[in-house]
């Protein structure tokens, strides 16, 4: 089965993530737990909680359905010391968030190793950082988002998420989620069946979709290999309909979040109906 959904508002509390997703028709959603502007927030209330919970078992949306996002700050390969730890101590505080909300995953983005050290080196970072916050945290996956590699960003190649992966110890907490205008702005074609095959074989070869636990339904505002991450509507952009077809017909996608991060939210509903309405 396909889960299709949103990136949702939380504004008002994270409670109220469940009730939009509802309002949109999702079987699945995204969201912040916190400003993801912010380094700080304040903790989650057990009211907050206990009604976030209720609310999603109300909406009928299953916990593995939930695909929270951290914060744009965090950057888990920095080069230096002190922002490191910050980054570290922020992208923990995440993941403790999602465990009690009672959630299953954590997407975020690799990092950025600023041009102050090897993509290499980063990447090791990123591997030591996310180890250091499963250690302190029992079931929360990490979900790595790859990533259209603007400025000094890691991740827009397969082969970042798959030498991050290598260096995580528990195997079993890690994961990817593909952007699909990431994907696609980063090189890695998607504009047929055709290139959508190759494409998602080259995925399988080099990370594995064992590992793939969520995915980002985006067009792109941008050219192919733009390395610019700019998100359009679905019907609307450089890539097409061809690979939305695909996705919704092929079990590799199955039982995965699968979330709209497009522009014109007052549109999901038609976006979402319109994926569902791919499948034959
Ligand atoms: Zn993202
Ligand atoms: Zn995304």
């Amino acid at each position: 089965m396909k889960f299709v959904g949103a990136h949702v508002s939380a504004s008002g509390g994270v409670e109220n993530a469940p009730l939009n997703a509802k309002k949109i028709a999702a079987r699945a959603f995204a969201l912040f737990t916190k400003n993801q502007r912010q380094w700080v927030a304040k903790p989650l209330t057990d009211e907050s909680i206990s009604r976030f919970k209720s609310n999603l078992e109300r909406v009928g949306i299953a916990p593995e359905h939930v695909l929270p996002h951290d914060s744009y700050l965090i950057n888990l390969g920095h080069p230096e010391e002190e922002p490191l730890q910050k980054s570290r101590n922020a992208f923990l505080d995440e993941l403790q968030r999602c465990e009690q909300l009672g959630l299953k995953l954590l997407n975020f983005h690799p990092g950025s190793h600023l041009k102050k050290i090897s993509e290499d080196e980063s990447l090791k970072i990123v591997s030591e950082s996310i180890n250091w916050a499963l250690e302190k945290t029992s079931d929360v996956v990490a979900v790595i988002e790859n990533t259209s590699g603007q400025g000094s960003n890691l991740g827009y190649r397969f082969e970042h998420l798959a030498a991050i992966i290598e260096g995580v110890e528990d195997k079993s907490r890690v994961g990817v989620c593909l952007d699909t205008c990431h994907t696609f702005t980063a090189g890695y074609d998607l504009r047929s069946t055709e290139l959508c095959e190759a494409t998602f074989s080259e995925f399988e070869k080099v990370v594995g979709f064992k590992y793939l636990r969520g995915m980002h339904l985006n067009g792109s505002k941008t050219e192919f290999g733009s390395r610019v991450d700019r998100h359009h509507s679905l019907t609307q952009g450089h890539l097409g309909l061809d690979l939305f077809r695909f996705i919704m017909n092929d079990d590799r996608f199955n039982n995965i979040p699968m979330v709209l991060e497009t522009i014109d939210e007052t549109i999901w509903p038609e976006e979402i109906e319109m994926l569902y309405s791919f499948i034959e």
